[in-house]
């Protein structure tokens, strides 16, 4: 098998990392208080990313960010997740090079799927989500960085 067949199901997460730790915050302002303000990580940029219905402040913690999501809708996933009185942790993101790929391979081994295919997301990515049920109760984001140059 090819190693760089992106149908070959090694070669789909050979790269797999962790792109980022997303952590679901009431608001922005305050939770900064800690990581930027107390515990001196510096915020690389704030987005809105309207497919998810989230403001995220991404922070500088080495080569896999920390996300910091805010809800902007009471619709949000965010807004819904908070409104069940959890906070904190919400999901883990592995950086994949071919998401349509890892998504095929995971739904061929019977992993459930929250997206059976990719959805914009922050940062000129494309991701898609696992699942909970799939991964012992944490949610699982893939995602793909599209070519176009370092962000
Ligand atoms: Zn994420």
């Amino acid at each position: 098998m090819n190693a760089h067949d992106p149908r070959d199901p090694l070669s789909c997460f050979a790269s797999l990392e962790v792109d980022h730790v997303a952590i679901a915050v009431p608001s922005l302002d305050e939770a900064l208080k800690f990581w930027r303000d107390q515990l001196g990580a510096e915020v690389l940029e704030f987005e809105d990313v309207p497919s998810q219905q989230v403001r995220v402040a991404f922070l500088s913690t080495g080569a896999s960010k920390t996300e910091l999501l805010e809800p902007t809708s009471p619709d949000s996933p965010i807004a819904k997740f908070l409104a069940q009185g959890r906070k904190g942790l919400h999901h883990v993101a592995y950086r994949v090079p071919d998401i349509e790929a890892a998504l095929l391979r995971l739904r061929e081994r019977g992993a459930r799927l929250i997206h059976e295919t990719p959805i914009p997301g922050s940062r000129n990515t494309r991701v898609a989500f696992v699942h909970p049920g799939s991964a012992q109760g944490v949610l699982i984001e893939l995602v793909e960085h599209c070519q176009e140059g370092p962000r």
